[in-house]
């Protein structure tokens, strides 16, 4: 599985290119600005951009999607709840007021179980919700993007609307940290003071959790 990290938008936000090296086709995770760039990594791999995957429907996640989907025609995929929520005119007053760019409706819906692929490899859906009502978290051949549900030795905020922190807890100690502890963990955010972590640092570390 090829993994791209990259930095993006002026929040932070880690942006990711997941690909099939075989196959050459890719999903990219959360393009939320620089959308340019992204799109020149993925022509220098030689990749075909298939999907836009959102962990959730925030704006600082969702701002590139329309001029990620201009460039590439890839699909845009995110779970019901956000869509609905965030991309409401009441839930766009808040992206606005940020100065973000708005997100066009998802073209596919997920849901807890399912699996989004490229090539041969697969990303199953973990609905996580607390941080937004349809956060997901994506795991894949021992790799977690766990979007703002987790960051290195931190987590999501629980204080925004459609938020709930019985929910986020429900969903960090029966989805995510039930997995095994070398699941690496690719947060949403350079929150931390490194890019990655594990499942096993952060259960011990995390003073969060
Ligand atoms: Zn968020
Ligand atoms: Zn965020």
């Amino acid at each position: 599985m090829y993994i791209e990290q990259m930095k993006v938008g002026y929040m932070d936000v880690f942006c990711y290119i997941v690909a099939c090296p075989v196959k050459k086709e890719a999903l990219v995770i959360d393009p939320a600005g620089n959308e340019e760039d992204i799109v020149e990594r993925i022509d220098q791999n030689e990749f075909v951009l298939k999907y836009i995957v959102n962990t959730h429907g925030h704006a600082d996640h969702t701002c590139g999607n329309a001029r990620m989907k201009e460039l590439t025609g890839a699909e845009i995929i995110m779970h019901e709840e956000d869509d609905r929520l965030f991309n409401s005119p009441e839930g766009q007053i808040m992206a606005r007021q940020l100065g973000f760019a708005l997100s066009p409706h998802a073209d596919i819906f997920v849901k807890d179980g399912d699996d989004i692929t490229v090539g041969e490899i697969t990303l199953k859906v973990l609905h996580t919700p607390g941080h937004s009502p349809g956060g997901i978290c994506l795991l894949g051949d021992g790799n977690l993007f766990t979007g703002d549900t987790l960051f290195v030795g931190g987590i999501g905020r629980t204080d925004l609307p459609g938020a709930s922190l019985t929910q986020f807890m429900n969903s960090i100690n029966k989805k995510l940290l039930t997995l095994p502890t070398e699941t690496i963990v690719w947060p949403g955010h350079d929150y931390g003071d490194k890019p990655s972590s594990t499942i096993g640092i952060e259960k011990w570390s995390n003073p969060f959790l």
